[in-house]
């Protein structure tokens, strides 16, 4: 944790906190595209914003000091950061991605790296042993996401992470679900930690970023090569928002994680509901695992409705809760994977993997619990039929 013991004072005075020329506690939004230079070859520290901004470094700092990792870079979005960090693999080479993996993950893989002859196979991270049996030659690196959206399931980062480096591979973890406050992959053995930094970590639902953080110098310069070369870096504002942002992400989760045990609870004893992901659930498959390796079961819900209860109702009777894309802001959010956050992913891949129609995922918000509860209640009952 760098300079800080506990991560609720790194997350507030972690990076760079005091804007070292006038003092200012909060690092100002360096709207500048470029820096004067004071003769040839004589740069300041900076010399364009694509290369470096130092709004966008104290950003950089704070995440790298709070993964745990060497250097942080911060991108235009959670995929330009994962472009990047798969942008460090060559032609031939093939990564294994956990089976429900980010949908447009599968898709940047499936139809833009595949272009470039960069190859990829659907494994089962929480099965280590069939994990293991994908490990082919041409195989280089892992890209896992835990709890894995959205049948929630949960891989053993120090597992899987152990039997990576024993072939040499490069370990990626996509830590959006449970940013470091509840998770910190590098500590247990990943690489490379990638985040939408659109979800819990902005957590307001305002802006659009992404997150990269690496274990190692030699990959620091690596990512700091790429991100320069391909260029998909964040700007100085949205880095401004995002430094924002991770100041309460400890208060925000904790009530988030308050709120989604809550109603986890209330759906697994709800008679409408057939099946229920949540891995803070003790009957959840990944329960144990995920226990070991972070602090809680965080705050996203998938579950689905009995057959006699239409989900096209459900959705459109919400009051509260709110139909849309992306997760982690303070407001309850729901959507319909099948449709919408896995639509990339072609049906028969979804329906092998558990990604079913009725499936319903639930980003639980930070309102008041009681309301969150009556909602889905008026809902569920709206929705029977008969
Ligand atoms: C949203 C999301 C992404 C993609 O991030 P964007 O910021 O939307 O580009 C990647 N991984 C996970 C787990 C996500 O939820």
């Amino acid at each position: 944790m760098g300079s800080f013991q506990n991560i609720n004072s790194a997350l507030i005075h972690g990076g760079i906190p005091i804007d070292e020329r006038t003092g200012a506690v909060n690092i100002p939004i360096y709207q500048t595209s470029t820096f004067k230079q004071d003769g040839l070859g004589k740069m300041r520290g900076y010399e364009y914003s694509r290369t470096g901004n130092p709004t966008r470094e104290a950003l950089e700092a704070l995440i790298a000091e709070l993964e745990g990792g060497k250097a942080g870079f911060a991108f235009a979005s959670g995929l330009a950061a994962i472009t990047a960090v798969l942008s460090l693999l060559h032609q031939g080479d093939r990564v294994l991605i956990s089976s429900n993996v980010y949908g447009g993950t599968f898709r940047l893989l499936n139809q833009v790296f595949d272009h470039f002859g960069i190859l990829f196979t659907v494994s089962d991270t929480d099965d280590p042993e069939r994990f293991e049996q994908d490990i082919t030659a041409d195989v280089k690196a892992v890209l896992i996401e835990t709890p894995a959206n959205p049948l929630m399931t949960v891989t053993d980062i120090q597992l899987i992470a152990e039997i990576s480096h024993r072939h040499g591979l490069l370990v990626i973890a996509d830590n959006t679900f449970m940013t470091p406050y509840l998770q910190r992959p590098l500590a247990l053995g990943a690489d490379i930690v990638v985040h939408s930094a659109t979800k819990y970590l902005g957590g307001h639902s305002d802006l659009v970023a992404g997150l990269a953080v690496v274990s190692s110098d030699e990959l620091a310069a690596q990512l700091a090569f790429i991100q320069n070369a391909s260029g998909g870096v964040l700007g100085p504002f949205d880095s401004f928002l995002l430094i924002r942002g991770i100041k309460t992400l400890a208060v925000r989760l904790d009530r988030h994680v308050e709120n989604a045990e809550k109603a986890a609870a209330f759906l697994q004893a709800h008679k409408a509901v057939q099946r229920i992901y949540y891995p803070g659930l003790p009957s959840h498959r990944g329960y144990e695992i995920n226990r070991r390796q972070a602090k809680n079961g965080g705050a996203m819900i998938s579950f689905a409705l009995r057959e006699n209860y239409d989900i096209r109702v459900f959705y459109e009777s919400l009051k509260l809760i709110t139909l849309a894309e992306s997760l982690g802001g303070v407001e309850s959010l729901v959507c319909h994977p099948a449709t919408m956050t896995h639509a990339a992913i072609p049906k028969a891949v979804r329906e092998k993997v558990g990604i079913t129609d009725g499936l319903i995922r639930l980003s639980v918000g930070i309102e008041d619990i009681d309301d969150i509860l009556a909602d889905l209640a008026q809902a569920i009952e709206k929705s029977e039929v008969g």
